[in-house]
């Protein structure tokens, strides 16, 4: 269809174009991609015969058609739907659309048939057709532009830009349209800066750079190629955000080479506080460009807080910009944050939402590579070798704990027992058969464990050295409990949040008195709950969380409603990553009890579904340290007139239904009415007391 040989131009004495060779086949979609300034521009109107070539031939359908001026190259059956759609604005959609025909001098029939055949691809545009283009969204005007360029049916259809200044949801319709017509068998060349939707929407692609062509090849197979990145691309690695227009257009999803084995260490290569900010300032200027390229949802969240993704000078800046929350996400269900293309994403996750919608997060490539990455950095700290054998006791499947826990094993090299949670007594047969040198958990399965270990008499034949849990807060004599049945392991609190990738964003120190956390993959903000100010440093608060380079569903201040602290100063251990409390509880309300996540609501709701009760009650949680066992224990008032043989009949029903809708066993107490203290703000319902010591 189109050959290209040797294609020179200068504009005076500036060479714009070095040799350009380009092919594009009958039906095929190729993709002309490169930075701004590229040359991008400059071919393409080289092709359509805006400017003239100084060199090299130019063949269309066989035929030498170099230096052919642009109506002739339209009568030749070529059309370009140029950058900036280029429209009449006081023109209606219609008129708009007969100008693509007026070279070709068509009768009214066939401009009407032909109008008729774009109003059947576009039916947006066949509803608008009276109104005047300057009317239209960003999207439309680009429907035009393309139906524009199609009435003259030509036999390659040349694409400038198509989603140049279009948000993420549009650009998404105007490549299922972009496919449609490939589909059909229009032939297509697309000049696109945002890479990634090119070459996923093309056969075969070429990448101009400084006016040569530097790569070209199968699309898929560039789309793979990690020399792509590094050679031509250079994109959007937390050590290059300068790239980041590309970063954001989803082209850092391009697969890395897989970190070679000789590696030795996960540990971050910065040395200092200084480069780590350095560092921590590119990611987040990334982060917000690309959030804002790539999300719907960012950039009408940033658009209402008035920041443009430039507006990020220093680290400062962060206050500036707008909360997200868990009920962003479950608004967003099922794919919320969404910033990258969907064929750029490998894996979603989801949290074990007990009530309403789950939140959903998204992985790319990279977002894999780079979880698997630090949670092997994870295993690192705690000391953990090739040479360990670690037994994964944690749920496997859609939750973030299983894969998390896998593939950082993998990735360290250690040997993996994926033995999934429960089960005590296959554990126990696994500890002894395979030698485990780690079990990882969660805080009750590794008490449980222990007390069955200590029940069996196995604790010197079994060779645990380390135990890995996380997912819950415990206190500090039930530690104590766990490593002195398992025979003297040493205990590791590992934090983990589905929305941050999930477990392993930082891990006890081997010093035991704090989190180190990855402080280069995001910037943690400690603030007041109630007045989301920062709290002084070493004060308890809500932890804020902002990723520096997520891809698929990045975090901008994130409220995890997770409460610690930072712990400043350097560490004994001589780690200089940063580091917080263990998690002292959430700033809201829900209990974890016996492995349930209970909400006060569902209580409320369960209660005022039991005729006879009135609205208040307390809730309250505790252990027993002996056993590590919880209680439950609720406190009710009745609705007014009650003898004591109802009100025990009335707690035997709060007990059943508890048990029956949380699958929870608890103790109910019916008081008299208005014995509960009352409060003009939120009365207290949940007093936890579960956890008694100081947590560190
Ligand atoms: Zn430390």
């Amino acid at each position: 269809m189109l050959q290209i040989n040797n294609l020179q131009v200068y504009y005076g004495a500036a060479q714009a174009l070095f040799g350009v060779d380009l092919e594009i086949s009958r039906g095929e979609t190729v993709a002309l991609v490169g930075a701004n300034g590229a040359g991008k521009s400059t071919l393409l109107k080289a092709i359509i015969g805006l400017v003239r070539p100084s060199g090299g031939t130019i063949l269309f359908k066989g035929k030498d058609v170099t230096a052919k001026s642009a109506n002739r190259m339209v009568q030749a059956g070529l059309a370009l739907s140029p950058e900036g759609r280029q429209l009449f604005g006081e023109l209606t959609v219609a008129e708009n659309l007969e100008l693509g025909v007026l070279a070709l001098k068509p009768g009214r029939t066939k401009t009407k048939r032909r109008m008729a055949e774009i109003f059947a691809r576009f039916p947006k545009l066949k509803e608008r057709r009276n109104q005047q283009a300057a009317t239209l969204s960003g999207g439309e005007q680009q429907m035009v532009a393309m139906g524009r360029a199609l009435m003259a049916k030509p036999d390659l259809l040349l694409l400038d830009e198509p989603s140049l200044g279009l948000a993420p949801l549009i650009t998404d319709e105007i490549f299922a349209i972009i496919h449609q017509l490939s589909r059909s068998g229009v032939t297509i060349l697309l000049v696109e800066q945002n890479a990634a939707r090119a070459l996923s929407a093309s056969t075969s692609a070429y990448l101009l750079a400084n006016g040569r062509i530097v790569h070209s090849g199968n699309s898929a197979k560039l789309l793979a190629d990690p020399k792509l990145r590094q050679a031509f691309l250079g994109a959007a690695s937390n050590e290059n955000p300068a790239a980041s227009r590309l970063g954001a257009a989803g082209l850092t999803n391009i697969r890395l080479e897989k970190p070679d084995m000789t590696h030795k260490t996960f540990m971050p290569s910065f040395k200092n506080k200084e480069e780590l900010e350095k560092h921590q300032l590119k990611g987040l200027q990334w982060t917000i460009n690309h959030a804002f390229e790539g999300s719907s949802f960012y950039r009408a969240q940033l658009e209402k807080a008035g920041i443009k993704p430039g507006d990020i000078k220093s680290l400062s800046d962060l206050r500036k910009l707008p909360f997200t929350t868990a009920d962003d996400l479950r608004d967003g269900y099922p794919f919320p944050l969404r910033s990258v293309p969907f064929e750029q994403i490998i894996r979603i996750h989801a949290s074990s939402g007990t009530t309403g919608k789950r939140k959903v997060l998204a992985y790319t490539r990279k977002d894999v590579d780079d979880w698997v990455g630090f949670f092997a950095r994870a295993y690192e700290m705690a000391g953990i070798t090739p040479l360990d054998r670690i037994q994964i006791a944690v749920g496997y499947g859609v939750w973030t704990a299983g894969m998390g826990f896998q593939l950082g094993c993998e990735e360290i090299g250690a040997l993996a027992v994926p033995a999934g949670p429960g089960n005590i007594d296959m554990q126990c047969r696994f500890l002894l058969d395979f030698q485990s040198t780690v079990f990882c958990s969660t805080a009750s399965m590794a008490l449980l464990m222990a007390e069955e270990i200590h029940k069996r008499g196995i604790a010197d034949k079994i060779n645990i050295k380390k135990i890995i849990y996380g997912s819950e807060r415990s206190s500090i004599s039930m530690r104590q409990k766990i490593s002195e049945l398992f025979g003297g392991a040493e205990l590791f609190d590992i934090p983990g949040l589905t929305e941050l990738y999930g477990p392993g964003t930082g891990i006890e120190c081997p010093d035991h008195d704090c989190i180190h956390y990855w402080a280069d993959y995001y910037i943690l903000e400690i603030l007041d709950p109630d007045t989301l100010e920062p709290v002084t440093p070493g004060e308890w608060g809500e932890m804020v969380v902002t990723t520096l380079c997520k891809e698929a569903a990045p975090l901008v201040r994130y409220r995890t409603r997770d409460i610690t602290r930072i712990i400043p100063g350097p560490c004994t251990c001589g780690s200089i990553m940063p580091r917080h409390s263990r998690i002292r509880g959430r700033s809201d309300d829900m209990m974890k009890f016996r492995g349930v996540n209970i909400y006060p609501s569902s209580i409320d709701s369960i209660l005022s579904g039991i005729p006879g009760l009135g609205s208040e009650y307390q809730a309250h949680l505790s252990r027993d340290d002996k056993s590590g066992r919880d209680f439950m224990r609720l406190v009710v008032e009745h609705g007014g007139q009650c003898d004591k043989a109802r009100r025990m009949e009335l707690g035997k029903e709060v007990v059943h239904q508890i048990k029956k809708q949380l699958m929870v066993t608890v103790e109910a107490d019916v008081v008299e009415y208005a014995s509960l203290p009352r409060s003009e703000r939120k009365s207290q319902r949940v007093f936890d007391t579960r956890i008694k010591d100081d947590i560190v």
